[in-house]
């Protein structure tokens, strides 16, 4: 686990993260350690500069690459619902992009392994995780439908892109007692909570979702 330290790192006003905060909270999140962590993690560090001054709103932004930076909330509910169970020392995430949800992880988690398909998000990503000094987050080009076997198995695992199913080797590279955070579908998407047991399999579907789909193979 890691906190960031952001001395000398610019900030947006205390007023209107604090705004966001509140509105997270209005919402329904109410995990103190995940708020405190949206709280102080600079989430305009990981937009391109036309975008960062709306870093602060509670809405999904472009990243390039026809890709999106998450919507605060969703990233303050999956990250509660993973951690919902207990803490969580190995997590997976699937779909890197901005870095902004796994640096969320990082500072929540043990370990992170974090997969993303296209080159170029992941090494931008990886730039602002170091500038924060983020240092127990593992990047991998790849396409993340595949898990990260070496690394496996994970007590969590968070996917940021929707497939139409739930791609087999996550759910193999699931401990027991691990739990998933994914959201599936097409045009209608739930998130859903997966649970492996010593019997199987438990699905919990929590909530409508808009998601970017899960895409095949890599790219630079
Ligand atoms: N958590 C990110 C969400 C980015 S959008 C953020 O908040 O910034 C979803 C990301 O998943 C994109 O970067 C996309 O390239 C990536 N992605 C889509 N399919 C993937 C796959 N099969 N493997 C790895 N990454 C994938």
């Amino acid at each position: 686990m890691n906190r960031i330290d952001l001395h000398g790192i610019g900030m947006t006003s205390q007023r209107t993260r604090e705004r966001l905060i509140q509105r997270l909270v209005d919402q329904g999140v109410s995990d103190m350690a995940v708020l405190d962590v949206m709280r102080t993690t600079p989430r305009h560090l990981f937009l391109d500069e036309a975008m960062a001054h709306r870093a602060y709103e509670d809405v999904a932004l472009p990243i390039g690459f026809q890709q999106t930076l998450s919507q605060p909330y969703v990233v303050a509910r999956m990250t509660e619902l993973l951690l919902a169970a207990g803490p969580r020392s190995r997590v997976l995430e699937v779909g890197t992009g901005s870095g902004y949800q796994t640096a969320i992880l990082a500072q929540l988690v043990d370990e992170v392994y974090s997969v993303e398909r296209i080159k170029s998000l992941q090494q931008k990503a990886r730039q602002r995780l170091r500038t924060l000094k983020l240092r127990n987050v593992h990047m991998n080009h790849a396409d993340g439908a595949m898990g990260w076997e070496e690394c496996g198995p994970f007590d969590g695992i968070l996917v940021t892109a929707a497939p139409e199913q739930i791609p087999e080797d996550l759910l193999l590279q699931l401990s027991t007692g691990g739990r998933m955070v994914i959201p599936v579908g097409g045009e209608y998407q739930h998130l859903q909570v997966v649970t492996r047991t010593h019997e199987g399999y438990e699905t919990d579907i929590v909530e409508a979702v808009y998601f970017v789909p899960l895409c095949s193979g890599k790219e630079k």
